[in-house]
């Protein structure tokens, strides 16, 4: 008879291309490796033409589908990032039911898989009368062990995280101190702070949870959620999910890339702050006048700063609207130009990491950056701002040893110390570059066939093929 069509999955990517990406790409090795189709659904709100560009660069086995835009202008002004999508997401549950059993009649579906902001779907899911719900988890096992664990802190810790005199001590987990624990957390007025005891309460509904980590980043967490144990489904570390390609190809990205193939080799440290995220005024002037002090070869995406205290101004949006250099110390870019060159807004982060003349990265400490960096094995200066930056930043300098943080001062002479020490430092700069190099042999040998990543995710789609969705 007809060989039976490929399996379907849909999934639901709640807003940001940092959760586009590992979604995709999760997608694409669905279907490079085992055969599968998938449909990325997405929400209105974020269709920029970053955004679209890049689901049109999709092979043909991942799909995409837009659900229909939200109201959400009854919401208070000033609402969090995390609050916006939880809304739009519960809000999308009667849409994305409707789409789920479109998908049902015109697909093999056998699982749906929702991102972090996104578990309300799974009652779509569940009306749609699709069987398998899991989740992705785009960032740690940290982090995910906190959200797990958030029911209980909820009654145990009773005041604010920040306020904690020591450090909160989780299974497995590297002390993290209060003041860095996940930002959404740190206000308990704040209806943010609900809508994660909400998620945390959702994802134990998953039938297991897709992680974008691997267990050598953090191998305490790793070997304690891979058990099954009451109060959290099963955790697959099917990680490190990067962009494969680097990203598309662009012309904008000649500049970036030429200057670095004249520059020595693993002599610049790439400066950047992910997709959203900027800095206040003065600490944009000190990071100016600390890279010049540290000697070292720099290049740095640069962005308009922000003074409202939203350090995240530019998420829904990947491009910075205002003139960024206008804010850049006076003659910074003329004196430091034979070893400096500032670019606005972004710059091909991947390839830019791939070239062998980087040797340091100074980052927000975003989860995709931190992999992106261990695959192509940069060391790391850490400068976290918002979402679950600081406690990343917390595991990579106090857990594994693969980056050094700049000093909460943020001042000049402390920027330049830690630029410094990691791109040619003998002492904690020589024990962070040979543990990145470690790193990322271990996450390459992960994925390879029969490697523990690339193990997880076979045996998550020998269950979603077994058997009727
Ligand atoms: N990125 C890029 N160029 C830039 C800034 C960011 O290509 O100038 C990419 C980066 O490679 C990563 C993503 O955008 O894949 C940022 O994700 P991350 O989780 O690090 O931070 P977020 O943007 O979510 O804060």
């Amino acid at each position: 008879g007809k060989p039976a069509p490929p399996p379907h999955v849909a999934m639901l990517v709640t807003p940001g291309m940092g959760h586009l990406i590992p979604l995709a790409e999760l997608a694409k090795r669905l279907a490079s490796r085992h055969g599968a189709t998938a449909t990325l659904i997405t929400f209105a709100s974020t269709a920029s033409a970053t955004q679209r560009a890049f689901l049109a660069s999709l092979p043909p086995a991942v799909a995409s589908l837009s659900l229909p835009p939200v109201d959400l202008s009854d919401l208070p002004r000033g609402a969090a990032i995390e609050t916006l999508m939880s809304e739009e997401c519960v809000r999308l549950v009667p849409a994305l039911t409707d789409l789920l059993l479109e998908l049902k009649r015109t697909t093999r579906l056998v699982a749906f898989v929702a991102d972090l902001f996104g578990a309300d779907s799974f009652d779509a899911a569940r009306a749609a009368g699709v069987g398998r719900r899991y989740l992705f988890f785009p960032t740690n096992l940290h982090v995910l062990t906190l959200i797990l664990h958030l029911p209980e802190l909820d009654v145990s810790v009773a005041s604010e995280f920040r306020d904690l005199a020591e450090p909160l001590r989780l299974p497995g987990c590297v002390p993290i101190p209060g003041p860095d624990v996940l930002m959404p957390l740190q206000d308990k007025s704040n209806p943010c702070y609900k809508w994660m005891l909400h998620h945390a309460a959702k994802y134990r509904e998953a039938d297991a949870i897709l992680v974008n980590s691997f267990d050598a980043v953090e191998p305490e967490p790793a070997k304690i959620l891979r058990q099954p144990a009451p109060g959290h489904p099963v955790v697959y570390p099917v990680g490190p999910l990067i962009q494969a390609d680097g990203g598309s190809g662009s012309k904008d990205d000649a500049p970036c890339l030429e200057w670095l193939d004249r520059q020595p080799a693993k002599s610049v440290i790439f400066v950047s702050f992910g997709s959203g995220g900027a800095l206040p005024t003065e600490q944009m002037r000190e990071l100016a006048l600390g890279l010049e002090l540290s000697g070292q070869r720099f290049l740095w995406v640069v962005r308009s700063p922000s003074d409202e205290g939203a350090v995240n101004d530019n998420y829904y949006d990947a491009e910075s609207k205002k003139d960024p250099f206008a804010y850049l110390p006076e003659g910074f870019v003329e004196r430091t130009k034979d070893v400096g060159l500032v670019v606005p807004s972004w710059a091909p982060q991947i390839k830019v990491l791939a070239h062998q003349a980087t040797g340091g990265f100074l980052t927000h400490c975003g989860w995709n950056s931190v992999l992106e960096s261990l695959v192509y094995g940069v060391p790391m200066v850490a400068w976290p701002l918002f979402a679950e930056q600081r406690q990343n930043a917390v595991m990579l300098s106090e857990g594994v040893g693969a980056a050094i943080r700049v000093p909460e001062s943020k001042g000049r002479e402390k920027i330049a110390a830690a630029v410094r020490e990691v791109m040619e430092g003998e002492g904690r700069g020589a024990a962070v570059r040979a543990k990145v190099a470690e790193l990322q042999k271990a996450a390459a040998e992960g994925l390879q066939e029969g490697g523990a990543a690339a193990a997880a995710l076979a045996e998550v789609v020998e269950k979603w093929t077994g058997g009727e969705c």
